[in-house]
């Protein structure tokens, strides 16, 4: 349930009524915009007198939100929530460009790929040191080694990081990572989402390969109810019967989330077509669809990836994308 308070309510009263609501067991949400305060409620609402909240003086409007989602909702926080990792803004405006190889191989391959990507624009560089992989025999990431090796291309390059945790036990390790990523195969890990949700660092969500955009959103909730509101959501491409790409993009998903929620919306063409053939395409028709920001795989021997080289650009191909993303931001801002 949402209450919309009138222009010109006091502090004071805003507090009074925070208090009546806190009496009857909710927790009060508030979202302070120019114009209007709205407060959201959450808890069991069957308690409120919805007729006697609409009828106080200071009161606006009253709503109940019906979606399953309530602190992620729109609705509950209607302006953009920026997100800010480091040097990186991302979300209202601010577009995110993330870049870098799906794995750290090597201090000499990170601290390559991390300079070229942001001579070429990135704000953000991106290394797996934890690989989820489909096989057990696969290169399952460097591990701690491949976190220290990013906070070294980190200094050496002053870009923000992000990089994937898949077990809880590990958190200690993200402690100077500057967004902490749950892959589409964590998506549901409710356990481990509830955790991170105690932190406030930043939290990368990518959606699970067969998951809906609501339950995508209900994963989200579940970080934002424990206190974390710094969520980025992710549309890296979905399963469906077409096997020609890796996944099929569900660009549509911009949108809708973007207007279901007040999260940013960024897009990974890079596991979405699994073709780097397909990223550049794929990646301006997302920037031109509204998103916040890119996830791009980049290497600097695409040929010698231990993982992912197939769908990896090189630093001139990300370069040259890069620029003409920048163009299509000009155009749809
Ligand atoms: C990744 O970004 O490294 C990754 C494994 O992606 P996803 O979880 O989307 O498959
Ligand atoms: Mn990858």
């Amino acid at each position: 349930m949402i209450a919309v308070l009138k222009q010109g309510t006091t502090q004071t009263q805003t507090e009074h009524l925070i208090q009546w609501l806190k009496d009857r067991n909710l927790d009060v949400h508030i979202s302070q915009g120019k114009e209007v305060t709205i407060l959201g409620l959450i808890g069991d609402t069957s308690r409120v007198d919805m007729e006697l909240l609409s009828s106080l003086d200071i009161v606006e409007s009253v709503k109940r939100v019906s979606e399953p989602f309530k602190q992620v909702n729109r609705t509950f926080h209607p302006l953009d929530t920026v997100v800010e990792a480091g040097s990186a803004k991302i979300g209202g405006g601010h577009f995110a460009m993330i870049a870098g190889p799906c794995s750290v191989e090597s201090e000499d391959q990170i601290i390559q790929v991390a300079s070229a990507v942001k001579d070429a624009g990135a704000t953000i560089l991106r290394g797996g040191a934890f690989k989820p992989r489909t096989s057990p025999y696969a290169f399952q990431g460097m591990k701690d080694e491949g976190i220290l090796l990013l906070l070294k291309a980190k200094a050496a390059t002053g870009l923000p990081i992000v990089t994937e945790i898949m077990n809880i036990s590990t958190l200690d390790l993200f402690a100077d990572v500057d967004i902490i990523q749950v892959g589409a195969r964590n998506m549901q890990n409710f356990d481990l989402l509830k955790e991170l949700g105690k932190t406030k660092k930043p939290i990368l969500l990518k959606r699970g390969l067969a998951n809906t955009l609501q339950e995508l959103l209900m994963s989200a909730e579940y970080i934002l109810s424990e206190g974390n509101e710094n969520v980025i959501l992710c549309e890296r491409g979905i399963r469906t019967f077409e096997t020609y790409t890796r996944n099929t993009l569900d660009l549509s998903a911009v949108s809708v989330l973007q207007d279901l929620s007040h999260l940013p919306v960024i897009v990974d063409p890079s596991h979405a077509t699994g073709k780097a053939r397909l990223v550049p395409p794929m990646a301006l028709a997302a920037t031109a669809a509204g998103a916040d920001g890119l996830m791009i795989e980049v290497h600097n021997n695409p040929s010698c990836a231990l993982c992912d080289g197939a769908q990896s650009l090189t630093p001139e191909q990300f370069a040259e994308l890069n620029q003409k993303v920048q163009q299509i931001r000009e155009v749809v801002k």
